[in-house]
Order: structure tokens, then sequence, then C-alpha cells
């Protein structure tokens, strides 16, 4: 089969003839329809600093995927052949503190999906049936594959209400434009959406930011305060893993609001916690992958209902030999959500 690997501890990866991977007793073989690049992919192509701290070559990478059950093992019981699946990257253990406890999505013995185990940029795929999602009839491919990265989106906005609140976006990458979708439908009154790249500003409009600013040409904090009578706004969403950001976020949050962080930062970072956290009174939440499998249920609603439509966030579409076209936009932030076809088309 065809795949991208990433084969040496080096800037680049291969694409390659693979072998098909065997199956155990509880696991099927996918047959891969579409695939997605998320951030991750990039750096381990990039071999960044993370990459090189946690990305063991050799590894077929990937782990956004929509496609089809073709073999199952001989104790599989909830998936046939046929079954058009998607699933959680996070390939937990169900034995731990966490997964008995309701908190999977920080299972201790995690492996992730294409960096630990073999992905999804391959024209199949061996997964445990304990982590495969089975796709509602009603999501068309494009977006049954961008289900893991929205999930992602759906806890950050979800994780208190939301109805009638004023909100702040930071970052308008992939997952930043999903929460502005997701907010929007879940009847938040104000949206400003703030990203230095005015081309996912534009995106944004269309999923429904009320405001939407650059930070390099506006005062966010200043805009913010003007369009909400001096009060600040009731939640701010962090998306874009900029310190910069997350203190405009901190200043434009009125006291007694709520901060969802899912941005990962490059270094610690730099907040005055008594000035702008404590006397403020703000609750902040850490948002880590998306829970298991009840956030999957709210993804598939959303997607499935047309609460929300993610088509002007998919911009670009390649077949999988050009992951390097995909992986160039997004360095160059000139795209939304890049998908790679690869059934019939690797
Ligand atoms: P992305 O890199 O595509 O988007 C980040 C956006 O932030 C970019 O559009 C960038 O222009 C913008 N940005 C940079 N500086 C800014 C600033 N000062 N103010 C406002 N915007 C700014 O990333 P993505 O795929 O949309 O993911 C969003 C974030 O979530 C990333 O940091 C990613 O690493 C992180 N993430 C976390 C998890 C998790 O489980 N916690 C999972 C997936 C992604
Ligand atoms: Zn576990």
């Amino acid at each position: 089969m065809k795949a991208v690997i990433k084969r040496k501890s080096a800037k680049g990866m291969e694409f390659v003839d693979a072998p098909v991977q065997k199956i155990g007793l509880r696991d099927v073989l996918i047959k891969v329809s579409i695939a997605s690049i998320c951030g991750t992919d990039v750096h381990i192509y990039d071999w960044s600093r993370w990459a090189q701290n946690r990305f063991k070559p050799p590894r077929i990478i990937g782990h956004e995927f929509v496609g089809t059950v073709t073999r199952i093992g001989e104790e599989v019981t909830h998936v046939q052949i046929g079954d058009r699946v998607s699933a959680e990257s996070h390939l937990y253990c169900g034995n731990c503190y966490q997964c008995q406890n309701g908190y999977i999505e920080v299972c201790q013995n995690y492996k992730l999906l294409g960096v630990d185990h073999n992905g999804t940029f391959a024209e199949f795929l061996v997964l445990p049936e304990h982590v495969l999602w089975k796709n509602d009839p009603n999501i068309p491919d494009d977006f049954a594959t961008i289900q893991e990265p929205f999930g992602n989106a759906v806890d950050t906005v979800l994780s208190e209400d939301i109805s009638a609140k004023t909100v702040l976006i930071l970052g308008a990458g992939p997952i930043g434009l999903f929460a502005t979708g997701i907010a929007k439908a879940s009847g938040a009154s104000l949206i400003i959406l703030s990203d230095p790249n005015d081309y996912r500003l534009n995106i944004g409009k269309k999923m429904g930011a009320n405001i939407t600013a650059n930070p390099k040409k506006h005062d966010i904090v200043k805009l913010v305060l003007e369009a909400t009578k001096n009060n600040g706004v009731d939640v701010v969403l962090e998306f874009s893993g900029s310190n910069q950001a997350l203190n405009q976020g901190l200043k434009a949050i009125t006291p007694g609001g709520r901060l969802s962080l899912l941005g990962i930062y490059e270094r610690r970072v730099n907040i005055d916690l008594n000035k702008e956290v404590i006397f403020k009174k703000i609750r902040i939440y850490g948002i880590t992958g998306r829970k298991v499998f009840s956030t999957w249920y709210k993804t598939s609603r959303f997607l499935s209902s047309g609460l929300v439509n993610v088509n002007p966030i998919i911009t670009h579409q390649f077949p999988l030999k050009d992951y390097e076209k995909g992986m160039k936009l997004m360095r160059d932030g000139k795209c939304g959500k890049v998908i790679l076809k690869v059934d019939g088309q690797a």
C-alpha cells in the first residue's frame, strides 16, 4: 500500500510502498478514504524540538481520517465489515485511574495515532475496535475526517455554557475557526475573532464572527472594551499558543469570566496571576483532546444537523502523494483545513 512515512530522525518524510499490517483478535483493518493534515504532522515533518523529543521513527504519520472497515479480528463485536468509521486518536487503555474516572482523554497509558502507532496517511490502517467511531451517514467524507480536531473545539467552547455570552476567540487556525462556528451555533451573542492572518479572518466572518481583528493593526483589548460597554468579554477561548494573545485575553476578560485554553505554547508563559486571575476571579480550563465519546456525539450532531457548516474552512484538497503541498500552505498560513484524498488517488 502507499503511505507517508517518517523514516529518519531529520527533516522530511517519504511517500513509499509499505506492507499492510496484520490485525490482532480485537483489531480492524480500515481502508482510508480521506485523511486530513494537522499542525502536529507538520511539526513531525519539520523535525521541530517537540518532534525530536516525542517522535520515534520509523512511523506512518496522520491521525485524522474517515474510512471503511474491510477486515475484522475474531473477537471484534461492535463493528462490521463495510462500516464507515473515524477514530479517537488517543488510543486509551481503559484500565487506568483516569480511564475509569471519566478522564479517558488523559489516560496514563495512551498511545497517539500517527505518533506512537502507525497512522492514517496510508491506504490501510489497523486500529483496536474500542477507539472506533461509526460515522453518521449524513456527514460527507470531507467533513467526517475533521471530527477529531472539531472535537477539540467543542470541548473548548462548551467547557461552560456559552449561550448569550460575549466571546473573544484568539487564533483563527482551523480549530479556532471550528470554535467560531460552534460558539455561533450555541448562541453566543457577540463573537470577536483575533488573528494576524487576514485570509483566516475572512473565513471567520463566514463562520459567524461579528467582529474580526488583526492584532498587528488593532489594539485587541481596546476593541473588546469598546464592543462590550467597557465590561470585557464573558468568555475567552485561546487557540493561538501565543503568550501575547493570552495576555490580551486576560486583560479583555470581565471579572468573574471564563478562560478556556487549547493552544500549546512553545515556552513557559508569563502572566500576572494575582492581577489577571485571582483578583478577577477567572475560571481557567485546560483542554486536551476531547471527551471519549461524549464529545464525538456532540461533534456528530453539530455536523450532521447542519448547525455548523465547515465548508468555508476546508479550503484545499490534494491526493495523498501531494501531502507536501498541503504542509507548505499550512506553514505559510494560506489555508484553512487541508484534506488528502487517499482512496483511489494515492
Ligand atoms: P494553527 O497553528 O493553524 O492556528 C494558530 C493560529 O493562531 C494561526 O492562524 C496564527 O496566525 C494565530 N496566531 C498567532 N499569533 C497570534 C496572536 N498573537 N493573536 C491571535 N492569533 C494568533 O493551529 P490549529 O490547528 O488551529 O490549533 C490551534 C492550537 O491548538 C495550536 O496551538 C495547537 O498546537 C493546539 N492544539 C492543542 C490540542 C490539545 O489537545 N490541547 C490539540 C490540537 C491542537
Ligand atoms: Zn487509561
